[in-house]
């Protein structure tokens, strides 16, 4: 079982007002007052946006909801059986910041209109961004600065290296907190984050072929033979099939005993639903897909982010590395210089 979030009450499976005996929904237990709410799909009970600190910007981007008690293990599939425990699943949202429509099918957009301003809006901040540096090489210009733009050349700024000194390059680069804090970062998206979601990926993958193979092992004879009966017959006929959802994407059994316990007409079996034409759940393998997929692609912006900023913070303890080894080189240099100059005084 997982914990409740802070904010969630414990468990109580109340369903009407003990004094006014209306039905009453929720973490909250209060009737329907005609506040934005989302159906659970794994204890049917309805939830406030609201109480369940959910933005209503999100309501169009509903796809699976499960309340935190179905996400806890208390209700719900979680409740039947070990394993996973089920989890919301979100359509993708239209790349554009301020649109909360899920994506039209294929895009990355709700629709043709904010993909163009999606576009526009980068193709501007590219332009600013050019205009930037433009002038921010300028400044240096003008500053008369030629080592920092000797830095931006394309040698960038020379490498650090523990053997030119070893007790400023640990004190400086060794101990950087802030480097260190991006380079764990980085470790956590390689070594844990896209790891779990290659491992979703292939759950999803796997069940999809079981459910492929369950699927025909169930029906197709009934098609052929109906199809060989009328061959006209055969381009109008859908392919029958059962839907397939399951909150946990682990496989319940073989193929053959799944076709043995199945009959039609039965909605649900290991938690499977068997509609056959399931609105509920419409293109929910493509959706999941979507999702994590989208995760995939996030958390390589992330890392390329991540890698950028790794580099500038390289660039600049470098930078201050190679100031602080000139600073002591011309420290020792000094006092010989006044020798010198003393002895020449004396000649
Ligand atoms: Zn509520
Ligand atoms: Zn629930
Ligand atoms: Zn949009
Ligand atoms: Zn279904």
């Amino acid at each position: 079982m997982n914990e409740l979030p802070e904010w969630c009450p414990p468990y109580s499976s109340q369903k009407r007002d003990i004094s006014t005996n209306e039905e009453v929904y929720c973490i909250c237990k209060k009737p329907d007052g005609g506040e934005l709410m989302v159906g659970c799909d794994g204890c049917d009970d309805w939830f406030h946006f609201s109480c369940l600190k959910i933005s209503s910007n999100y309501k169009e981007l509903v796809f699976s909801f499960f309340c935190p008690y179905c996400q806890a293990g208390i209700t719900g599939p979680g409740s039947l059986s070990s394993g996973n425990l089920p989890k919301t699943i979100w359509k993708r949202k239209c790349r554009l910041h301020s649109c909360y429509k899920p994506c039209s099918e294929n895009s990355k957009y709700c629709s043709e209109q904010h993909a163009e301003e999606y576009i526009g809006g980068v193709l501007r901040r590219v332009e600013s961004k050019e205009r930037n540096s433009v002038s921010l090489t300028r400044q240096m210009l003008e500053a008369g600065d030629l080592s920092k733009i000797q830095l931006l050349g394309k040698q960038g700024i020379p490498p650090a290296t523990r053997e030119q000194n070893s007790d400023l390059y640990d004190s400086l680069i060794g101990r950087d907190k802030k480097l260190k804090e991006l380079r764990e970062e980085q470790e956590i998206i390689a070594k844990k984050e896209m790891p779990r979601i290659e491992q979703e990926m292939k759950a999803l993958k796997e069940y999809s072929e079981w459910l492929k193979a369950v699927n025909s092992r169930l029906f197709d004879s009934v098609e052929e033979a109906v199809s060989r009966k009328s061959q006209k017959k055969k381009k109008a006929l859908k392919r029958k099939s059962i839907c397939g959802y399951r909150s946990q994407l682990t496989i319940p059994c073989s193929v053959e005993d799944f076709s043995a316990q199945f009959q039609e007409d039965v909605e649900e079996l290991h938690d499977i639903c068997c509609r056959m034409r399931c609105s509920r759940h419409q293109d929910w393998a493509g959706t999941m897909q979507d999702a994590l997929q989208f995760q995939i692609e996030s958390f390589e912006t992330s890392s390329q982010r991540l890698a950028l900023l790794v580099k500038i913070r390289e660039d600049q303890l470098n930078s201050q590395f190679h100031e602080q080894m000139q600073r002591t080189a011309d420290l020792q240099h000094a006092p010989r210089t006044e020798e010198r100059v003393q002895v020449a005084q004396l000649t």
